[in-house]
């Protein structure tokens, strides 16, 4: 049940009603139909007071919640207008969570609440991708004031530091992109970012700070080139200070007064939607009828729930 090109009103109409939502639950929840965990069988129906579905056999009659384990269970609004915050979520330039309250009709703190489980589900589903080839590394400065390269060495002082992969598909094309938000722009961090997003094998491109020294020993194609200053290098290394730029401009836009505590989030957000941008412009071998970030965003509320998170990975 494609959603594509469904314009913001069509999306409203075909999801106005929680019956429509709950259907449309089921269709992405169970792609293959669903089926009885106590006794296999395939027919059933659903409960038209409680969101369930019950096994239509009479000896069995074993039910199963149609949100519980999703976004929808943990949502603390009515599902058209979770529906509505996904489509929202996945406009171009994304939604922050006073600009979705109002077009909710919710307080602020529901907003913003969803929007982080729609984050982490995110997160989580990209958790299995890596990067692979030729990949640009870089590490940058988000939040706070000044351009964050001013002061000692690569201190942050009120800036968060973060560290962005690029794969290198040709000279100007980009493939999977990664940020990760460091503890600090030191050896440990940024060798535990590529160790555990980067497959061994790959050939990086970095400058030549001392937080990249010795990632050649532990398994990669490692040649660090001589910063040439701060205007060439984004000219050296454009892919990966395009996605800087663009993760900048982003958090400025959209989020305007965006809390650094949240960072992770943010950038989870804004590499599942960068990587299927990608991914739907260069990769020919996928599906021009490939599903739309509604549709994406969708499948991932329907599959995908962590209601507490685990702290981030130290490093
Ligand atoms: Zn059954």
């Amino acid at each position: 049940m494609p959603y594509q090109s469904l314009t913001l009103p069509e999306f409203a109409a075909k999801f106005a009603t929680t019956d429509a939502c709950l259907e449309g639950i089921i269709a992405r929840r169970w792609p293959q139909g669903w089926k009885c965990l106590k006794c296999g069988g395939h027919e059933r129906h659903r409960l038209r007071t409680r969101r369930v579905l019950q096994c239509a056999n009479r000896t069995c009659r074993r039910q199963s919640s149609i949100t519980s384990g999703t976004i929808f269970g943990h949502a603390k609004l009515p599902l058209p207008k979770v529906f509505l915050a996904v489509y929202l979520m996945t406009d171009k330039q994304g939604i922050s969570a006073m600009a979705l309250s109002k077009h909710l009709g919710c307080h602020y703190d529901t907003a913003a609440r969803l929007l982080r489980l729609l984050r982490r589900a995110m997160a989580d589903h990209d958790r299995s991708y890596a990067l692979e080839g030729v990949v640009q590394v870089d590490e940058a400065y988000v939040g706070g004031h000044g351009d964050g390269r001013h002061g000692v060495g690569r201190s942050r002082g009120t800036k968060r530091v973060i560290g962005v992969a690029v794969e290198q598909r040709a000279s100007d094309i980009s493939g999977f992109v990664h940020v990760d938000v460091l503890a600090a722009a030191n050896a440990n961090s940024l060798h535990g970012m590529i160790l555990e997003k980067i497959r061994t094998g790959s050939r990086l491109l970095t400058d030549n700070w001392k937080g990249y020294c010795g990632i050649g020993d532990k398994g990669y194609d490692h040649d660090p080139i001589k910063s040439p200053g701060k205007q060439r290098a984004s000219l050296q290394w454009p892919l990966v200070h395009r996605a800087i730029s663009n993760l900048n401009r982003w958090l400025l836009g959209t989020h305007r007064n965006y809390c650094l505590r949240h960072l992770p989030d943010y950038a989870a957000e804004f590499c599942w939607r960068t990587n299927r941008r990608n991914r739907s412009k260069h990769d020919h071998t996928h599906n021009s009828r490939e599903a739309t970030l509604p549709d994406r965003l969708l499948t991932l509320a329907c599959t995908q729930c962590r209601q507490k998170t685990t702290k981030k990975k130290a490093a």
